[in-house]
């Protein structure tokens, strides 16, 4: 397991500090709880603390304590420059890369402060950080923070602090399917039960709170949108900006969607293509030994880790599943092994 040791950044907390805390365009369950369990902790310590997060997130994750104070760079970007010039630690959460800041990127690298990256994404960017508390030997950031609290002050852990953690875990794991063969992740949430955290709530406002428009979304999606490749065993899914109006489509809808392609038996990759205002956003997962993460960064301007990544893609829907289709006869031999 991870052996990462936050004590030699313990002395910089010793005095009220001036903190911001940041995570990755498209905040997701991880980053979310992860941010939020830090900025629980650092308030309770009387710290004055902010969360930042490039764009909206789902309103599954709105129920978290503190999450109505979190700023969208994207709707706020004066009074998020001026966080980002005057705070005097600046933590990158759940990312490696400063360009996952999307259009706050430029306001990170002109910041003064102490930079702090805690993250579980391969080829963290050391070189832009005072401090990197990076490995891929753990289940989620949110299990990192409990970490982090866990070394600095056991006591601080509560109950609100415990339900964005647990959060985190859940959504990064796929409700403990995936990124959890470690011991130690379930010892981590048998110390979050302890708070009294109600889990089973938890799993309910965040799988069990659809809207209508986005059941009937999915619906759609996999009946009518789902393609099949079976000499690639692969799936995939595409909704353009249409299809998605015509659903009501919210933040968060498709979360998620990219699961079902997954799951049929022999299907080793799954991609889904959600067609945004000027990209085509991509979602890439796989079982096994092959590298969406490899195949994001070579083929579509993203990354991410060896079974789950994204991408962006610059051309239209049509273009980009041609390109898709086409780039996959190179990864025929790879995908076709049993
Ligand atoms: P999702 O498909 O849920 O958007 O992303 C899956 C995983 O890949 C997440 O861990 C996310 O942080 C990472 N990821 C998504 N998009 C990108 C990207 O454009 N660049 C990098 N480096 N990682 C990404
Ligand atoms: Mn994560």
């Amino acid at each position: 397991m991870n052996s990462l040791s936050f004590s030699s950044i313990k002395e910089i907390f010793n005095v009220p500090r001036k903190i911001l805390l940041t995570s990755h365009t498209n905040p997701d369950g991880d980053a979310i709880g992860a941010c939020l369990a830090m900025y629980l902790y650092f308030k309770s310590l009387g710290h004055d603390v902010q969360v930042v997060v490039p764009n909206p997130f789902p309103d599954f994750l709105a129920w978290m304590d503190g999450s109505k104070e979190i700023i969208i760079y994207d709707k706020n970007k004066a009074k998020c420059d001026e966080l980002f010039k005057t705070s005097e630690i600046l933590f990158s959460v759940d990312y490696n890369h400063p360009s996952r800041l999307g259009n706050a990127e430029n306001a990170f690298h002109h910041a003064k402060g102490i930079k702090i990256m805690i993250d579980h994404h391969i080829q963290p960017k050391k070189d832009s950080y005072d401090h990197v508390f990076s490995t891929l030997d753990t289940s989620s950031t949110s299990e990192l923070i409990f970490d982090f609290i866990h070394e600095l002050h056991p006591e601080a852990l509560t109950k609100p602090i415990a339900e964005c953690i647990y959060a985190g875990i859940m959504t990064d794991t796929g409700s403990f399917s995936y990124s959890c063969n470690y011991e130690k992740t379930f010892r981590v949430v048998a110390e979050l039960y302890k708070t009294g955290m109600d889990g089973v709530r938890i799993n309910r406002l965040v799988y069990n709170t659809f809207s209508i428009s986005r059941l009937r979304l999915l619906g759609f999606a996999l009946s009518e949108k789902l393609r099949v490749l079976p000499e690639f065993s692969t799936a995939y899914i595409s909704l353009t900006i249409d299809e998605l109006n015509r659903y009501h489509h919210q933040v968060g809808d498709t979360e998620g969607l990219v699961n079902y392609a997954l799951s049929i038996k022999g299907i080793k990759f799954a991609a889904l293509f959600v067609e945004k205002e000027k990209k085509i956003r991509i979602s890439l997962r796989s079982v096994g030994n092959f590298s969406v993460n490899t195949f994001a960064r070579d083929h579509f301007e993203g990354g991410g880790h060896k079974n789950a990544a994204g991408g962006d893609s610059y051309i239209t829907m049509e273009k980009t599943l041609e390109k898709f289709e086409h780039v996959l006869l190179k990864y025929q031999k790879e995908l076709s092994e049993k």
